[in-house]
C-alpha cells in the first residue's frame, strides 16, 4: 500500500509530510510548510486524512473563511482523493488528448469537445450541467487555456458533489480554486497519490 509522499507541493509552495504524534490528527500548517499526519492510521486512512488538508489549503487559497474551510474541507477532500485516485490526469502536464469521461465522485462526468453555439454567445470556454453529468468545452481553446478551463469545470463537480454549501455556484471562487487545484495537479507526481493493491 502506497505511503504519503515526503513532500507536497499546494498552492505553488512545497509542504513536507511529516508525523502528527498523534492519533486520528491532520493539520496543515502554512507557517512552516508543514502537513502533518498521524502515522498510527491505515494508509488508505491516512491518505484520505492528508487530501483533507490540502484541501483546506486550496479553498482558503481561493478566498473560503477559515471557518468555512473547517466545514467543508472533509468532504471536498474526499471528493479530491477519488478524482486522483479514479483518473489518469496526465493529460493536464503533457500534450496528451483530453479524456472523453472523469470520475467524480464515483460518478461519471462525459467532457464534450465542440463548437458549441450557446457557449459562444455567452462568452463562455466551457459548462458543467450536473443532471445530465455532462462537461462541455469548446474545442478550439489553445491547449494550456482549456486545461484550465477543463479544470475550472472540474472544480464545479468537486464542490457540487461534496455538497459544499452553495460554493459550486459562487463563480469568483470557483475562478481562484481552480487555479490552485490546475497547479496542484500539474506540480505533482500524482502518481505517488494512486493507492496500489489496495
Ligand atoms: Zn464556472
Amino acid at each position: 500500500m502506497t505511503e504519503l509522499p515526503k513532500q507536497i507541493i499546494v498552492n505553488r509552495i512545497p509542504y513536507s509530510v511529516c508525523n502528527s504524534g498523534e492519533d486520528y490528527s491532520y493539520e496543515a500548517d502554512p507557517g512552516v510548510q508543514e502537513i502533518r499526519v498521524t502515522t498510527e492510521a491505515a494508509p488508505p486512512r491516512k491518505r484520505q486524512y492528508f487530501m483533507w488538508e490540502i484541501a483546506h489549503l486550496l479553498l482558503t487559497s481561493a478566498g473560503m473563511s477559515t471557518q468555512e474551510a473547517d466545514k467543508y474541507h472533509a468532504g471536498v477532500g474526499s471528493v479530491l482523493n477519488r478524482l486522483v485516485v479514479d483518473n489518469d490526469l496526465e493529460f493536464l502536464k503533457c500534450g496528451k488528448t483530453t479524456p472523453s469521461m472523469i470520475w467524480v465522485n464515483g460518478l461519471p462526468y462525459a467532457i464534450q469537445q465542440g463548437d458549441f453555439k450557446e457557449l459562444k454567445d455567452e462568452d463562455l470556454g466551457g459548462r458543467i450541467t450536473y443532471d445530465t453529468l455532462c462537461i462541455q468545452i469548446l474545442e478550439n481553446l489553445k491547449p494550456d487555456i482549456k486545461k484550465y478551463v477543463i479544470v475550472h469545470e472540474i472544480t464545479h463537480a468537486v464542490l457540487f458533489e461534496a455538497n459544499a454549501g452553495n460554493y459550486s455556484s459562487r463563480e469568483p471562487f470557483v475562478e481562484a480554486m481552480a487555479w490552485q487545484l490546475l497547479y496542484f495537479l500539474q506540480d505533482n507526481d500524482l502518481s505517488i497519490l494512486k493507492p496500489e493493491g489496495e
